[in-house]
């Protein structure tokens, strides 16, 4: 519809119109405090550049994982091959059940349910968070309370939506009890789970929501300030990291920086999809 020379309202740009689809409008709209999340400590370095920079595609080896902190709990610390390589073994339904009754780290004792994860076993999308938060914890499902509000409008603002295409994730299945970040040697101990799933999706590409999920997959200490913009790898798998949306409910600033790693992430989406095609 053309408009009238006497209508003021202001035009909408694409652009605007997809940070509205992403609720990322107005910025300056002060909002209630969000209650914490999973990864209600989530907390990330403001990033140092605005734009994502598509051209430096770095695939850095992972440096050597650290070894784990025996430390004494009421339940076994291991990262025994064997144990990874049972895990590894393991189809979707093994899988599924192996987490369910999984005692293997201290988080067990105080969760509620564990948060698989939940989406398309096919999916060339794959994004991992933190770990369950109380709402996670009670549904059994990644990222269901606000910070999961956040994450799907994430999705539509890139015309994804969980379950098609993509599969969300954790790092950890268990409630780290008070919305704490999980401590190295439970992230190290469910690790071999989240290996097991990418490997059973093979997604096209991981998007790391946070730090903790991107500090543990790329075995990284950096920011995602400076981690941003790059495409990783984690075990061949092309990675990009941006903000968890837990962190840009509390620092609306950085939406803006999301949503660019989003147009990122779909431009280097087409052309995998391409090459793909080209190549068959
Ligand atoms: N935060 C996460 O990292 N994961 C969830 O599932 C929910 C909140």
């Amino acid at each position: 519809m053309s408009r009238d020379s006497t209508d003021l309202t202001p035009v909408k740009t694409r652009r605007d119109l997809m940070l509205e689809e992403m609720g990322l409008t107005p910025v300056w709209r002060l909002r209630a405090r969000a209650p914490a999340e999973g990864a209600g400590g989530v907390s990330e370095a403001p990033a140092a550049s605005e734009g994502a920079r598509i051209t430096n595609r770095e695939s850095p080896q992972p440096a050597p994982r650290q070894k784990p902190r025996i430390t004494n709990h009421e339940s076994r610390i291991t990262d025994s091959s064997d144990r990874r390589s049972e895990i590894m073994s393991l189809d979707w339904v093994r899988l599924k059940a192996r987490v369910a009754s999984c005692t293997d780290c201290p988080l067990h004792a105080k969760r509620n349910k564990t948060v698989f994860g939940v989406g398309d076993e096919n999916a060339d999308w794959l994004f991992v968070g933190e770990g369950p938060g109380a709402d996670e914890d009670a549904q059994g499902e990644p990222f269901v309370g606000q910070a999961g509000k956040l994450l799907d409008n994430m999705l539509a603002a890139i015309s994804l939506k969980r379950g098609a295409n993509v599969y969300i994730a954790n790092l950890v299945k268990c409630r780290p009890p008070g919305n704490r970040n999980p401590e190295p040697h439970e992230a190290l101990q469910c690790e071999p789970y989240l290996h097991r799933q990418i490997e059973l999706i093979r997604p096209k590409l991981i998007v790391a929501l946070g730090k903790v999920a991107a500090a543990n997959l790329l075995a990284s200490d950096a920011s995602v300030a400076s981690m941003r913009g790059r495409i990783h790898q984690y075990r061949g798998i092309p990675l990009i990291v941006t903000y968890h949306p837990a962190y840009l409910l509390r620092n609306l600033a950085d939406k803006a920086k999301a949503w660019s790693d989003l147009c990122f992430a779909v431009r280097y989406m087409k052309d995998l999809q391409s090459s793909t095609t080209a190549s068959t």
